[in-house]
């Protein structure tokens, strides 16, 4: 167990946002009453490259060294389905970047939205290395993302993105399914994946999927099977 924890740790803690790790929130109430809840799909096209998952953290507690590795995911697994501080959902392509270069797979809308922020023409080829870090080859290790603002506020954000990928601006509405762009490394990324995050419209990250450890009622539209990965269509 130890050594296959160890083989694993070089990939696994690198795979970091940037964005420090805030308390749960329960579900928001943010949706006028009567209103269908805001729910989110699964933010990638070809669910089928995506062979693993690596999800939010819901262990309070901050650990240094191989004890970053420690953490809780939504229904009580530990490394490698989450890793410590972390505040989002990784979906690692399979393939690495030999998929990657055959054209990756798309990042998607995963709800109607509005595009408050983007980022694009960011190396993307940032690899983990054997001391557990980031090398970007050189290169200023900046991601490629966007970041879109759903009803109540509520914001998803999709890191990591390829470069030269970002189909859309800034202002821009754009509906549940909408291509966004496809997954690369860029920024603090060791190997192609998209880093999908939910905030509040107070800052605190939301975990999508319910659980013991998170809120009782799932933001995605199906959230299926815990060693799987979400599924369901845009509502309309
Ligand atoms: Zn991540």
């Amino acid at each position: 167990m130890a050594s296959s924890i160890r083989s694993l740790l070089p990939a696994a803690v690198s795979l970091v946002s940037a964005v420090a790790c805030t308390p749960t929130p329960t579900v928001g109430d943010s949706a006028p009453e009567g209103a269908a809840p805001l729910r989110f799909v699964f933010p990638v096209d070809s669910p089928d490259l995506i062979n693993q998952t690596i999800g939010v953290d819901h262990d309070p507690a901050v650990y240094d060294g191989v004890e970053e590795l420690i953490c809780t995911n939504y229904d009580g697994r530990g490394f490698p389905w989450c890793y410590d501080e972390h505040d989002g959902s990784d979906y690692l392509l399979d393939g690495g970047f030999d998929t990657m270069d055959a054209g990756s797979v798309g990042v998607i809308a995963a709800a109607d939205g509005v595009v408050v922020e983007i980022s694009d023409g960011n190396y993307d080829r940032c690899h983990g290395v054997s001391s557990g870090g980031v090398d970007c080859d050189g290169y200023e290790m900046i991601a490629n993302y966007v970041v879109l603002e759903h009803e109540g506020g509520v914001l998803s954000r999709y890191w990591h993105l390829k470069s030269g990928s970002v189909l859309v601006s800034v202002g821009q509405a754009v509906s549940c399914g909408e291509p966004l762009g496809r997954i690369g490394s860029s920024g603090y990324s060791s190997t192609p994946h998209l880093h999908f995050e939910l905030h509040d419209p107070d800052g605190s990250s939301i975990d999508p999927y319910a659980g013991e450890h998170s809120q009782e009622e799932s933001f995605w539209a199906e959230q299926g099977d815990p060693e799987g990965l979400p599924g369901g269509a845009c509502a309309g």
